[in-house]
């Protein structure tokens, strides 16, 4: 990244990329004070931007401070840095933290900083290559207690636990892991929410430990005005045996099928490739009539 050539929105102000940088004593890198939001531009506009920008402002007050931004300068610079990147089809991180003024549990006084960048990210929609479906390992490391973590927040200290599990599933040979809540039951994957299918139905775990996914509640809108049945409770994991379809959402994954978890399999099929395409029509047409609102 300190290779990149454009710009970052730093505090406010558009800075070039390389000069984007904190100093080591920042309260968010030590104590990990920090959230973040993980967006997808389609045809040059945010996929359900108002959420991601409101997520992000909810999960800074759960960490106890104020973004001194509103949501609708987040918003506009937001748009406005994709306007000078001159991108369409992109990635975009926004990223609130605690600064560096004291070093301590306690650090009350320090100010907030806010930035968001953005990269080029195409989205190749490739039906063919996502229905092979990917592989997946179940983790060692479980979901915590809704009581024992700010579960609601979008917050980077609770990406420890995501980024071990996924890199022993990646040692494994594994494309990510699925983790279990602390109950032993299905979660969700390292970035992602899961569901699965049985008999025309769909199925996915209440999130009360885990992010309530933009994606995934977009998916189950979609799927609901399909018809099709979506069942939220509790998965556990023996219970995958009796799945036939299985697939993961979220603004990165979109919605990914999947074809083994663990030591169960399923075959990606009809309604994972039904999903898969009503998201993309969705985000398209989100992206059309953002354009055309211009
Ligand atoms: N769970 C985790 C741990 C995630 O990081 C993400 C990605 N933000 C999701 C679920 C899916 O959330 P969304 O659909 O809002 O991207």
């Amino acid at each position: 990244f300190d290779q990149m050539n454009g710009e970052i929105w730093f505090d406010g102000k558009f800075i070039p990329f390389a000069d984007a940088k904190i100093h080591v004593l920042t309260h968010g890198l030590h104590y990990a004070s920090a959230v973040f939001e993980g967006e997808r531009a389609y045809s040059g506009h945010v996929f359900k931007l108002e959420a991601h920008t409101e997520r992000l402002i909810n999960s800074a007050r759960i960490l106890d401070f104020e973004i001194p931004f509103t949501a609708d300068e987040i918003n506009a610079a937001t748009n406005e840095l994709l306007k000078r990147e001159k991108l369409t089809e992109a990635y975009v991180r926004p990223i609130a933290w605690r600064g560096s003024e004291a070093l301590g549990v306690s650090a009350q006084q320090n100010k907030i900083h806010i930035a968001i960048a953005v990269w080029e990210w195409p989205s190749y929609f490739k039906p063919e290559e996502k229905l092979k479906g990917i592989r997946l390992d179940i983790a060692e490391y479980r979901r915590p207690d809704p009581r024992t973590i700010p579960c609601k927040a979008k917050a980077a200290g609770l990406y420890m636990i995501c980024t071990l599990s996924k890199h022993a599933a990646e040692h494994k040979g594994y494309a990510d892991a699925v983790m279990l809540d602390w109950e032993g039951n299905v979660a969700e994957a390292t970035g992602a929410n899961i569901f699965f299918v049985k008999d025309g139905a769909v199925h996915t775990p209440t999130p009360h430990c885990f992010l309530d996914g933009i994606t995934r509640r977009t998916v189950i809108g979609l799927a609901r005005a399909r018809g099709i049945e979506v069942i939220e409770r509790a998965i556990a994991p023996e219970e995958l045996e009796g799945f036939e379809e299985c697939f993961l959402t979220g603004t990165a994954a979109e919605v990914t099928p999947v074809s083994e978890v663990g030591p169960y399999h399923f075959k990606p099929g009809r309604i994972s490739e039904q999903l898969m395409h009503d998201y993309e029509a969705c985000v398209r047409a989100a992206g059309a009539a953002a354009i055309a609102a211009e």
